[in-house]
């Protein structure tokens, strides 16, 4: 039952890593973005109070799993591997590997990080499925070496001042931390496409619940006008 004894409400409590804009940011003292939203949404619809917890994103899986936290919301990826620890929600958004690279890179295109004979040194964050890509296609394939940060921006940072060749990492936290950065740019080919969703302990009984109350909120508009208010088109 949603209601404890004595007649509160109980907490969802959502594992994030608040390093991710438009999902999850710190804005002052708060922590925004359309995950926090539809999070909140959620937790509403269901009768729940709502509190976010913001961690390193490879510790969000082992909160969730060690029951931490009830659920995990960061623009993550449902992989195979993942599902190995936990379950997802139907999936709420697309999300887009992409690559930064400085404006006059010799890499144009994803096809050079990957050909014969590529050297190039790339950032991603770590435990991410970028890292995951460049650990399979390009440092285990001898084309080239990663270097892994705690935050995206991190790693930006480090594209920005020349110490790396570019970053893998999702697009729309890749158009924001090139616009707060000069002079680099997301290459036009994409990485990979993949699917974002919610993920539970195996077998919670929340997944369903939490499914039940994102198709209310896909079907009154109440998803795409939170995407809408983060992602211009
Ligand atoms: N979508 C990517 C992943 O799931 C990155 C998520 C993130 O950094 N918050 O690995």
């Amino acid at each position: 039952d949603k209601d404890a004894a004595n007649g509160e409400k109980e907490t969802l409590i959502m594992a994030t890593n608040a390093e991710f804009p438009p999902y999850e940011y710190h804005e002052g003292q708060n922590i925004v973005g359309i995950d926090a939203e539809i999070g909140a949404a959620i937790a509403e619809k269901l009768g729940y109070n709502f509190q976010i917890d913001d961690m390193a994103f490879d510790s969000i899986i082992p909160a969730v799993t060690s029951g931490k936290a009830s659920f995990g919301m960061a623009g993550m990826t449902v992989t195979p591997d993942r599902l190995e620890s936990v379950d997802f929600s139907d999936s709420y958004a697309t999300g887009i590997q992409v690559v930064i690279v400085k404006e006059d890179s010799t890499i144009t295109s994803v096809d050079d990080l990957l050909k014969e004979g590529a050297k190039h040194s790339v950032g991603v964050q770590t435990g991410t499925t970028g890292d995951i890509y460049a650990s399979d296609d390009i440092e285990g394939k001898g084309l080239g070496t990663i270097e892994r940060y705690n935050k995206g921006a991190d790693a930006v940072q480090s594209l920005a001042t020349g110490k790396i060749d570019c970053v893998i990492i999702d697009k729309e936290p890749a158009k924001a931390f090139v616009e707060a950065n000069q002079g680099l740019k997301i290459l036009d080919t994409e990485y990979a496409v993949e699917d974002y969703a919610i993920c539970f302990a195996k077998d919670s009984e929340l997944t369903e619940k939490v499914n039940g109350a994102l198709k209310e909120l896909v079907a009154d508009g109440t998803v795409q006008k939170i995407i809408d208010k983060y992602i211009k088109a």
